[in-house]
């Protein structure tokens, strides 16, 4: 992948090019953005930049040695670690990233924009956690212990950092503080909430911004979409590229996920006992990546609430599903409740992610939630 393939950014583009020139490339670093927003192209970019024999300032040539085997993420000097579970194929006792490595590849050369809900999906263990576990660390050592093959550099990529349990993290924090000479270790996070301290303080921290509604319209346009349904898309996507190609392609789970919060947030409304009853089993049945999706498209769905209160014109970004539900709903939401709404939901998340029980979660969550919205209805 080129740094032309990333869609924007082009300040960090810029910012990690000149790293290059001056010869200043720090041997730890980490790219925190939603997935949508891109860090793994840009990181993947990045990777392929630093190998490539043929660079200009502003990107690698797509065309030498290097580049070609990156193109496919095949490169002998690029190790690959990122999530993922035991599956019906491969269900040893210790398992890591190089045996899932084939699919990733494929996963990610399809839609380098990919959420861990859709790679887990993949695998066809949605239900399960994807994790990062100390073998792959293992591994990582071993590797860095050989000789760098052919490149100037080597990468050490780990997509979707924040799934390192506690023996994994553990296990590199020597190697990332002072890895071997011409070694980079490039992380990919979403976010830095669930971060080890330890892991945070020895990277270099690249944020990227969330994409711009015309970049995305034009990231979906190259791909010979009607201009018109990608602007709308885009609008809709609100900076998340690959909540926008998820609803080009098939928008059945946002509808899922758009259909669940109507219902609960009229439970919740009404103190409806038994239908809480019913969506706490529905929430149940749920793998743990799936129900962290569904409350991250709460919180999207409610700050479309907070936004078309504030700008009514803002309902051409709301789906035809959305906007009756949003319309009569903005009438109980304020910066108030919507902000503590906000934070329960994230802390919900938070605590589902460390293996809270999801039921006891969910059932807290909807009492958390039934108040916010009631104390307005009142006033
Ligand atoms: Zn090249």
């Amino acid at each position: 992948m080129q740094f032309s393939n990333v869609v924007g950014q082009e300040g960090l583009k810029a910012k990690l090019c000149n790293s290059v020139q001056n010869k200043r490339v720090a041997h730890a670093q980490m790219f925190v953005g939603p997935v949508g927003s891109g860090p793994l192209p840009l990181a993947l970019a990045f990777a392929q930049y630093l190998a490539c024999t043929d660079r200009t300032p502003t990107d690698s040539c797509g065309k030498c040695d290097s580049c070609i085997k990156y193109a496919k993420l095949e490169h002998p000097d690029l190790q690959l670690i990122f999530p993922k579970n035991k599956t019906q194929k491969i269900d040893s006792g210790t398992y890591s990233s190089k045996d899932f490595v084939t699919e990733w590849r494929k996963s990610i050369l399809t839609n380098p924009y990919i959420d861990l809900n859709s790679w887990l999906k993949e695998l066809g263990i949605e239900k399960k956690q994807g994790l990062i576990n100390v073998d792959d660390s293992r591994e990582i050592l071993q590797n860095l212990s050989y000789k760098a093959y052919q490149a100037e550099y080597r990468v050490v990529l780990i997509w979707l950092a924040e799934n390192m349990n506690a023996a994994s993290a553990n296990k590199i924090l020597k190697i990332l503080e002072e890895p071997p000479t011409r070694t980079v270790f490039l992380l990919v996070a979403s976010d830095t909430e669930n971060m080890l301290q330890t892991i945070l303080s020895r990277v270099q921290i690249h944020r990227l911004e969330r994409l711009k509604e015309t970049e995305i319209a034009q990231a979906l346009a190259s791909n010979q979409e009607d201009l018109e349904r990608s602007k709308r898309l885009a609008s809709i996507a609100d900076g998340d590229l690959n909540l926008a190609k998820q609803l080009l392609l098939d928008d059945t789970e946002i509808t899922n996920a758009i259909g669940f919060f109507i219902r609960w947030m009229r439970a919740c409304f009404t103190v409806n006992l038994e239908a809480l009853q019913d969506l706490t089993d529905e929430f149940q049945s749920l793998g743990r990546e799936q129900q962290k999706a569904l409350l991250s498209r709460s919180s999207s769905i409610l700050r479309k609430v907070l936004t078309y209160r504030a700008l009514p014109e803002s309902k051409d970004k709301l789906l035809k599903e959305e906007l009756e539900f949003v319309h009569k709903f903005s009438q109980f939401i304020n910066e108030n409740n919507a902000a503590d709404m906000l934070t329960a939901l994230n802390e919900a998340s938070y605590h589902i992610e460390r293996n809270a029980n999801a039921r006891i979660a969910f059932t807290d969550l909807s009492f958390q939630l039934s108040e916010k919205v009631l104390s307005e209805a009142i006033r």
